[in-house]
This record gives structure tokens, C-alpha cells and sequence, in this order.
């Protein structure tokens, strides 16, 4: 089966054609500057092509994908009847989904209603959608929400301390993100360890950071809330803070909600702290030439994931598996030591030969350690692919 999978943001749509069962990746690129000009850069076969092509709106982009796809130089496809499906991979699913869904005029309508939850990030995800449907009206599409893995979590997880009329009529509670990434890793834990009965911690830690407790394969808790603001401090975002300390700012420099917002999204986290970089590769290069505000951002980084964890295995009253993944959790051996330091009480430990792995699947406990430790680089596009692969097959 051939599944293409989509993730449209507001000027750019990336893709993979991808066969959910092997995991493997025909070909795949993304498509920017939408409604600007439009370039496509397509990557098969190890080399890398591109193209500036107009791109008004979405549906030029996604036409310009599958004219490659099918292009005889740098093509992996005769024709687009070779496209059995197409996954998308949606932001905000807020209460109305638990799990993916075929996309329908119910369902377009129950994104749609989601908008409020997620304002920047679903109205684009539906123009990805409307596109491929407009290009492909015969083909079935799937919509993978990154809200869904979370919708196990019980009540007092979810619920915020504040008056229950915001609950009731505006649906605001804890929602979390990154379910796509969390799901495929808690899926490859599972598989790893043998068993599902398990307590398992995931760390996703990337540019946006987040971490899930885990139980029997259904999420307990999560880190990030009604947006992905929430949280532990990540390349950009402060994560959790004192809303009065956003008062105060506001009233003493007259700055507006959506200023203070872009500051707390954009302007925040380990760059703030740092004054170097978002990126953990440059903050740890000061770090190592004495830079005492990127030792202070990588200490604070790894302090807050850890008491995270510490969180996490209390919520769930202990901890089989603990799971690192993403850009920072794949490559960054000395931040998985930085926080894995001081848990040694819960029973991890650490291999320090094994923890040098960069971007490979590899237990990087030591043999003794009650917690199995992973390194399980997420896959969330093949993650989209099975359950578009799923809910297609089921429907025939
Ligand atoms: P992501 O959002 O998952 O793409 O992760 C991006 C983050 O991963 C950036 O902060 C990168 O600095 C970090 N990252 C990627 N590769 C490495 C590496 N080799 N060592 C340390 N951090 C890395």
C-alpha cells in the first residue's frame, strides 16, 4: 500500500510516500512559501531536487507533489492511481476525537469546530485537506490528530482548577501534543519490552518539548495543556509560568495579550535563558567554552524534564520504562545524562558506553537498572501511514 502523507502548516505542506508496512519512504519534501511564490524540494533516491514553482494556494502545491511523483526523472510512481490513500496529520482535535478518523463532510466540520482550540495551526491542516480533495476527490483521506493518544487521560489530569462553566461551555482543559510521536513510541516500547502492562515515561524533547506517563498503553497525563505552550521550558517556549509574572509585564511595558503570547511562544525558553541559540547544539557549544547562561539553560532544561519524570513516576506509582525521543532526546547524550542524574532513587541507571548513541533505537540502560532506558527515534509520519493503512482497509 502506498500512503501519502500530509502536513500542511499555513505556507508550507511537507510530504512522504511511504508503505505503512515496511516503514518504507519512496520519496518525500516540502513545499513552502504557499501564497508568496512556491518552491517544492523533493528528496528521492538520495539526491535532492528543487523546483520553484507558483503556488497560489495549497492545491498548486499539492498538485506540484504528485506531478513529481509521477514525473519520469524524479518520480516513484507511474501514475497517482498508485496513491492508495492520504494521511494527515491534524493539530487540534480538542474533544471531538479520540482516535483518527476518514475524513467527511462530519468530520471537515468537527475540525473545523476546533479552530478556537487550535487557531493557527487547524485552519491550515484544513486547507491541506480541501486541497488534496479538491486534486483527489476519489481518493480516501484520513485525518491523525496530535490531540487523540492523550483523550485516555482521567479527569484530575485533564481538568484545570478553575471554575467548571470554562469546561462545560468552552471545552478548556488539558489536551496535550505530540500524541502522534508519543503513541508510535509507547507502540515501540511495548513491542521492546515484551509486554504492555508496563508503566512507561516518554520524553519528547525537541524544539517543542513534552512528556506523557503511560499505563497499559493508554496515556495518564501529559505535559502540555490547552496549547502546546505548557509544560517544560523548550527551545522557545517558557512552558509552565506564574500568570501573574504575565500581568505584571503587561501592565509595567503595556504590552497586549497576543504580544505577551509571542514572547512566551517565541521569545522564551533556553534561548531566553541561554541569549545564544534555540538550538541545543549551539547552546551546548557556549555551554563548553564556559557560557554561564547556556550552562544555566541546559541545567534548568534538564531539571525541569527530570522533575517531570519524577512527576510522572509518582502519578503512576512507579516506572518500568523510560523513553527518549526526538531531535534533543535522539542526539543529545549529555541532556539524557544531565537528566537522568539524581533519578538513580527510581531505579535508573544509566550505561554510559550505550548512552552515546546518536538517532538509533538502543537501550541505553545499565543491565542492573530497574527502569529500562530507550532511545526510540519517533517516526510519526509512518505512525499517520498505519493508521490511514488501518481505517482505509477497515472501511473496504
Ligand atoms: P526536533 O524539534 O525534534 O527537530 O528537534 C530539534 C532540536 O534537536 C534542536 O534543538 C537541535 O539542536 C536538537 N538536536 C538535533 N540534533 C542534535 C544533536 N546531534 N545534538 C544535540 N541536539 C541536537
Amino acid at each position: 500500500m502506498n500512503v501519502l502523507v500530509i502536513n500542511a502548516g499555513s505556507s508550507s505542506l511537507k510530504y512522504q510516500l511511504m508503505d505503512p508496512q515496511t516503514g518504507a519512504v519512496a520519496a518525500k519534501g516540502l513545499c513552502e512559501r504557499i501564497g508568496i511564490d512556491g518552491r517544492l524540494t523533493h528528496k528521492v533516491r538520495g539526491n535532492k531536487v528543487v523546483k520553484d514553482i507558483p503556488m497560489p494556494t495549497h492545491s498548486e502545491a499539492i498538485t506540484a507533489v504528485l506531478d513529481i511523483l509521477v514525473d519520469p526523472e524524479h518520480g516513484v510512481i507511474h501514475s497517482t492511481d498508485e496513491i492508495d490513500a492520504v494521511g494527515h496529520r491534524v493539530l487540534h482535535g480538542g474533544m471531538k476525537f479520540s482516535a483518527s478518523c476518514i475524513i467527511d463532510d462530519a468530520c471537515i466540520q468537527a475540525i473545523e469546530d476546533c479552530i478556537p482550540l487550535g487557531p493557527l495551526h487547524n485552519p491550515a491542516n484544513l486547507m491541506g485537506i480541501r486541497a488534496c480533495q479538491a486534486v483527489m476527490p476519489t481518493k480516501p483521506q484520513v485525518a491523525v490528530f496530535d490531540t487523540a493518544f492523550h483523550m485516555t487521560m482521567p479527569p484530575k489530569a485533564y481538568r484545570y482548577a478553575i471554575p467548571k462553566s470554562y469546561y462545560e461551555n468552552d471545552d478548556i482543559r488539558r489536551y496535550g501534543f505530540h500524541g502522534t510521536s508519543h503513541k508510535y513510541i509507547t507502540r515501540r516500547a511495548i513491542e521492546l519490552m515484551g509486554r504492555s502492562d508496563i508503566k512507561i515515561i516518554n520524553c519528547h524533547l525537541g524544539n517543542g518539548s513534552s512528556l506523557s506517563a503511560v499505563k497499559d498503553g493508554k496515556c495518564q497525563d501529559t505535559s502540555m495543556g490547552l496549547s502546546p505552550l505548557a509544560g517544560v521550558c523548550m527551545g522557545t517556549r517558557s512552558g509552565d509560568i506564574d500568570p501573574t509574572v504575565c500581568q505584571f509585564i503587561m501592565n509595567k511595558y503595556g504590552i497586549s495579550v497576543d504580544e505577551m503570547l509571542n514572547i512566551l511562544n517565541k521569545k522564551s525558553g533556553v534561548l531566553a535563558l541561554s541569549g545564544v541559540s534555540s538550538d541545543f547544539r549551539d547552546i551546548e557549544d557556549a555551554a563548553a567554552q564556559g557560557n554561564e547562561d547556556a550552562i544555566l539553560a541546559l541545567d534548568k532544561f534538564a531539571y525541569e524534564v527530570r522533575k517531570y519524570v519524577g512527576a510522572y513516576a509518582a502519578a503512576l506509582g512507579g516506572c518500568d520504562c523510560l523513553v527518549f525521543t526526538a531531535g534533543v532526546g535522539e542526539n543529545g547524550p549529555d541532556t539524557r545524562a544531565k537528566i537522568c542524574e539524581g533519578l538513580e532513587y527510581m531505579g535508573v541507571k544509566l550505561d554510559p558506553e550505550k548512552n552515546k548513541v546518536r538517532g538509533e533505537e538502543v537501550r541505553i540502560s545499565a543491565d542492573d537498572s530497574k527502569v529500562q532506558v530507550w532511545v526510540i527515534p519517533t517516526n510519526e509520519e509512518l505512525m499517520i501511514a498505519q493508521d490511514t493503512m488501518e481505517l482505509v482497509n477497515a472501511a473496504k
